[in-house]
């Protein structure tokens, strides 16, 4: 481990101009990736453009520093990049179009899924809870000084990656993390407040109707339902403000697997599975062509027919699970 991170410290101090790029659909370990390694790169001296070829979801929007310092894919067009590094991203496809530009400059990878397929020319490729772990080690190899805005923007991915210190990823590190970057001032109560006090009433009246929808299938040990633009568009929300809820069903006595599927675009459909205790959704996803982690992990797919999808991801799972006994 650390003769990547110094491999990539090496790639650093080449350059002037370096990208650094998250992934579509992004999440809070995305955005916290990105504006941290931006943030620490900036202040190690480097013209940096951080860029995510996707839309922001509200609530990520909101979070200190994210509009100011992440921007769309046009931003780096004429931008003369030396070197491109991609955070918490497993596949070249989670990228967009920026992965375009690897053809024209050096890239380095960082990310902590092990579906992970190493499409840079250094990739670090590590088991833990968050990327922003990975990026708080690279950052404190090259010496960055943490302030408060910085602790805060890179404890962000810690927490919502371990689901708020509650998932089976939250290991000893993750709390050293956490208390070295509260120590410097990281704010973990407005993290807390931004993502999970911060619901939309809209979401809430989504979710009776998610409910409604909802079935449960394998003597109720997987739990599944959907969010269509249809639905969205009753309560006015937009597609990359969807919240997903496939938390809330893996919530349920008694369930293994949860899936919902949300349709991004007409016909797009954006499949989120998590599981609760043995079974490996990252298997699931592989297979449709996605990616992820054994206990929480995703495909996109385009169909017209939804209920066949559903039933096609469920049958999946079904003997998968047989595999297990
Ligand atoms: P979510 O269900 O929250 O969208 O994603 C759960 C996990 O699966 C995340 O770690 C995410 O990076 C991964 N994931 C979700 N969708 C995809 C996908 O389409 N491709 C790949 N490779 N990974 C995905
Ligand atoms: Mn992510
Ligand atoms: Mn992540």
């Amino acid at each position: 481990m650390i003769r990547t991170i110094e491999a990539i410290i090496g790639e650093i101090n080449k350059v002037k101009n370096i990208i650094v790029v998250g992934h579509i659909m992004p999440d809070g370990d995305d955005i916290s990736s990105v504006l941290s390694l931006t943030m620490g790169l900036e202040k190690f001296g480097k013209n940096v453009r951080a860029v995510i070829d996707d839309k922001i979801p509200g609530y990520l929007e909101e979070f200190p520093f994210v509009k100011e310092k992440i921007k769309s894919y046009d931003c780096i067009s004429k931008f003369p990049a030396e070197l491109i590094i991609s955070v918490d991203a497993s596949s070249p496809d989670r990228i967009g179009r920026v992965y375009d530009h690897f053809k024209y400059a050096r890239s380095v990878v960082i990310d902590h899924h092990a579906t992970n397929t190493y499409f840079g020319n250094v990739n670090w490729v590590d088991r833990f809870g968050a990327t922003a772990q990975m990026v708080l080690r690279l950052n404190r190899m090259l010496e960055i000084e943490y302030d408060s805005d910085l602790a805060t923007a890179n404890l962000l991915g810690i927490a919502t990656d371990t689901g708020f210190f509650r998932y089976s990823n939250t290991d000893a590190t993750v709390f050293e993390d956490v208390a070295w970057l509260v120590s410097k001032g990281g704010k973990i109560g407005l993290i807390s407040n931004m993502i999970l006090e911060n619901k939309p009433l809209e979401h809430l009246k989504l979710y009776k109707d998610f409910l409604d929808e909802m079935k449960l299938e394998n003597n109720n040990s997987i739990a599944y339902s959907h969010i269509t633009l249809d639905m969205l568009k009753k309560y006015n929300i937009l597609p990359k403000d969807s919240p997903s809820f496939v938390g809330e069903l893996r919530a349920i006595k008694g369930v293994e697997v949860a899936i919902t599927f949300s349709e991004a675009e007409p016909n797009v459909y954006h499949v989120s599975m998590r599981s609760k205790d043995w079974f490996d959704v990252s298997k699931v996803a592989v297979h449709f062509g996605g990616g992820g982690h054994p206990r929480a992990a995703g495909f996109s797919k385009e169909t017209d027919n939804l209920e066949k999808l559903e039933k096609d991801v469920v049958r999946t799972i079904m003997s998968l699970m047989e595999s297990y006994k």
